[in-house]
């Protein structure tokens, strides 16, 4: 790599008295600085040129890996293509120079988008309205519990806390019903990776149907499969006068297929930055816009100063217009047939757990995952190639890793989401180098185990990084 000849850090390439700007004349006679404002010290600051700053940088950047230089089948989280269109309209200036503190006359555009947005999210969605404020998806979901809350608050309801969560749930379900102030109870899924009927009455048996506030699914789930069983499911909830929350992060399989509100669901979220297409690398930014049924946008909370993240708002309105009520319903089967090209291209050297059969019927129909499913590592354990050896041998060929060790329903959980955007070559180059690295597995097991051979950097100690992060240079040079 060309960044090793420049140096991992900039302070290693600095040499003392080298500089890369020039500050003008002091214009002020010598002013003294007041001592007590001055360092003890010198700043330990590197002393380069200008070019080796520029190179250093550049180079730095080139060893990022994004939806721009490689495919990224990160299942869960859908890294989709990030049309630069919808950048250069979230930058336009009368929009981002807006003060949210502006007169409200003035700011009219900005409005109408936030409006139109809202009315495209209902209509996709099939629910009432929506509010932009959610900052993330897991603030989505506070907010909509908030809703809960409140409705059976309103009701005199105040018993209900019980929030019934698939065990197949995202970790931030619980963790925003906790948040909330409200109780998680688990619900079982059954082998093939739905939600279990029998337990879930059970659920609702034990914990006492007047104390149920929620029920949260996931849909398609995080098996990447849709939830058959959602209006038996969606009666049982509301018979005992508790609330469906549909948690739509990851949407892109359900537009042009089907509708939350037409489920019988009562509120959602929805992460813009998943479905339509922000880029969120590294935590930001987002925005989880929740969506009601009619009768429920009274409760709305006041979660976030102003009017939300509205560059992301901006980007996802860019996305919804540019694809057009026409195109919009091809996201959903494209995401759905991308994925199942994959599924049923590995299936036979890497291990599919839940292989989509339905067991109540006699003709081994397949049921379809939808935008994304889980492998259980390869399928000959004999080699002792693990899913994270996979994962980083996958880097050497230039592909970023899908999810691996989540879900936590299998010990080598590799979840794999193409999305959309793909075409069939780069979906067949996947392909090609997924069953190449195992074959690779058994006929040269260390160099799998031993991967990545060509980043910049090898295998590094997850959890020494995460344990014990050395973030400074002043640190990784007291530690030598
Ligand atoms: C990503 C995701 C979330 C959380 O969204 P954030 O924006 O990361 O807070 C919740 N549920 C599911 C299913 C997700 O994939």
């Amino acid at each position: 790599m060309n960044n090793r000849l420049y140096g991992n850090l900039i302070f290693e390439l600095s040499q003392s008295g080298r500089c890369g700007y020039s500050l003008p004349k002091n214009r002020f006679g010598d002013y003294q600085v007041p001592k007590e404002l001055c360092r003890e010290q010198d700043a330990e600051l590197p002393e380069c040129d200008e070019m080796t700053v520029v190179r250093h940088y550049t180079n730095l950047s080139a060893n990022n890996f994004g939806v721009d230089n490689g495919f990224y089948p990160l299942g869960s989280c859908t890294m989709k293509y990030n049309p630069k269109i919808n950048e250069e309209v979230a930058a336009l200036p009368q929009f981002q120079n807006l003060h949210p503190l502006q007169p409200t006359d003035t700011v009219k555009g900005a409005e109408a988008v936030c409006t139109l947005l809202c009315r495209s999210l209902c209509e996709l969605t099939g629910l009432h309205a929506f509010t932009l404020k959610p900052f993330a998806g897991a603030h989505g979901e506070l907010t909509g519990l908030m809703v809960i809350k409140r409705y059976h608050e309103s009701r005199g309801d105040t018993q209900r806390t019980k929030v019934i969560v698939p065990d197949s749930a995202h970790g931030t379900n619980p963790a925003s019903a906790a948040v909330c102030g409200l109780d998680i109870v688990e619900v079982k899924s059954l082998s093939d990776g739905t939600v279990d009927i029998d337990a879930l009455k059970e659920v609702i048996a034990t914990v006492g149907s007047d104390s149920v506030a929620a029920m949260m699914m996931t849909n398609p789930n995080t098996l990447g499969l849709f939830e058959k069983q959602i209006p038996v499911i969606e009666k049982l909830i509301h018979d005992c006068g508790g609330l469906m929350y549909y948690d739509g992060a990851n949407l892109n399989p359900m537009l042009g297929a089907a509708r939350p509100g037409d489920m019988g669901f009562d509120v959602m979220h929805i992460n813009l930055h998943k479905t339509f297409s922000t880029p969120h690398g590294g935590g930001g930014p987002g925005a989880g816009p929740v969506g009601v049924r009619k009768g429920l946008e009274q409760f709305f909370p006041e979660v976030s100063p102003y009017h939300g993240n509205f560059s992301v708002a901006m980007r996802a309105y860019a996305y919804i217009l540019s694809l057009g009520r026409e195109h919009i319903k091809e996201v959903g089967p494209l995401a759905t047939l991308n994925a199942n090209y994959i599924k049923e291209s590995l299936k036979d050297v890497y291990e599919l757990p839940i292989d989509g059969l339905i067991p109540e019927q006699s003709s081994p129909t397949r049921s379809l995952c939808k935008h994304e499913f889980v492998f259980d590592g390869l399928k000959d354990k004999s080699t002792g190639v693990t899913t994270m050896d996979v994962a980083k041998r996958l880097l050497d060929y230039g592909y970023h890793a899908p999810t691996i060790y989540f879900p936590l329903l299998f010990h080598e959980s590799l979840m794999i989401e193409p999305t959309e955007n793909e075409s069939k070559d780069t979906i067949d180059g996947f392909i090609a180098v997924m069953q190449r690295i195992a074959e690779e597995a058994k006929t040269d097991p260390e160099l799998v185990k031993s991967a990545p051979h060509n980043t910049p950097i090898g295998r590094v100690d997850d959890v020494l990084a995460a344990k014990h992060p050395v973030v400074t240079w002043r640190q990784m040079r007291n530690e030598e």
